[in-house]
């Protein structure tokens, strides 16, 4: 991982994409989401494109911009062109954000800016009081947070020593040990996503091998079951396939574990993608899966083996 300068094992600072106010589906109550930059993986739905990077970048909303030019003559490395398709030469920007304050239309931002742990303590702080009449809290998202494992622990016991309900989402790419010694005593709920069971289709889709993510979770059973929410996000063509999905909750319920949630397929990214100059995945849906498909696929991370049976059936006469 090519991480900025002063980032990484042991850093003090972290690069933090986004901190998202009064969340309400990143864990119980109304929450602040802290959006950890860098990610492992770089799955082609990811929701959260613009912190697959570990670096800041410069993001740009075509839709807002006018073609004023005023960006143009602030930008010291002249990358930005309005007349290039992409617009922004991502080679020759540093993502300083010369450019930002200039747009008049804010089509222009940076995802990414350095905190110390105090600086997002205190950010974190202003909502103590919907926490507090929720029983909501702070949780740690991304990119992976995991990444940034050292910044993450002292942030993890910040938090805990104020009192407030923890919750890391994370895609299991780490190793259990030090984050078992650092960090697990301070989170109060982990959210872990499983995308492919194959090993080779996990490789080639998501950039990493899935042993790793089995090795964790494994650890994760035996020593936090109760904090512990296996997710399947459902991305038809991906992970939402039948054979995948009864794979994939079939060894959950080996671990012992609660049958998984499933996330059903949205949009999100497609549209999100081409902000940071990535090209959105053709393949994927432009819509949202509906309750039908929802349910269709619940049936294969049912633990009743006729179930399961039912739905090989109908795969069969699809
Ligand atoms: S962030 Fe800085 S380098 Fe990048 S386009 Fe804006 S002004 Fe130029
Ligand atoms: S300043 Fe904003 S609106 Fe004007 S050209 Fe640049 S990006 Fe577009």
């Amino acid at each position: 991982m090519d991480w900025p300068a002063g980032i990484g094992k042991g850093s003090m600072e972290a690069i933090i994409g986004d901190i998202g106010r009064y969340a309400i589906h990143d864990g119980p109550g109304i929450r602040t989401t802290v959006f950890f930059k860098g990610c492992p993986m770089h799955c082609p739905w990811c929701h959260n494109p613009e912190f697959i990077r570990p670096q800041p970048e410069i993001l740009f909303y075509a839709d807002r911009c006018i073609g004023c030019g005023e960006c143009v003559d602030r930008c010291p490395e002249s990358a930005i062109d309005l007349n290039a398709p992409q617009r922004i030469d991502r080679r020759r920007c540093t993502a300083c954000g010369e450019c930002t304050p200039t747009c008049p239309t804010r089509a222009l931002a940076v995802a990414g800016t350095r905190y110390g742990v105090d600086d997002l303590v205190a950010v974190l702080l202003r909502d103590r009081l919907f926490y507090d009449a929720s029983g909501g809290g702070v949780t740690l998202s991304g990119g992976e947070p995991t990444l940034q494992m050292a910044f993450m622990a002292r942030l993890l016991r910040r938090l805990k020593a104020e009192g407030l309900h923890t919750v890391l989402e994370t895609g299991g790419f780490f190793p259990f040990a030090p984050f078992q010694a650092e960090c697990l005593d301070f989170i109060d709920l982990i959210y872990f996503d499983l995308k492919i069971s194959d090993p080779g289709r996990h490789q080639r889709i998501t950039g990493v091998d899935n042993r790793l993510i089995w090795s964790t979770l494994a650890h994760l059973a035996r020593w936090a079951p109760d904090r512990l929410v296996p997710r399947i996000p459902l991305i038809p063509g991906y992970t939402a396939t039948r054979e995948n999905l009864i794979a994939l909750s079939g060894r959950i319920r080996e671990m012992g574990l609660a049958r998984p949630v499933l996330l059903p397929y949205h949009p999100f990214g497609r549209s999100k993608a081409v902000h940071v100059g990535r090209q959105a995945d053709a393949a994927l849906p432009r819509v949202p899966m509906s309750a039908e498909e929802l349910a269709r696929w619940s049936a294969c991370v049912e633990p009743n083996d006729s179930t399961q049976k039912i739905a090989k059936e109908e795969n069969d006469a699809d």
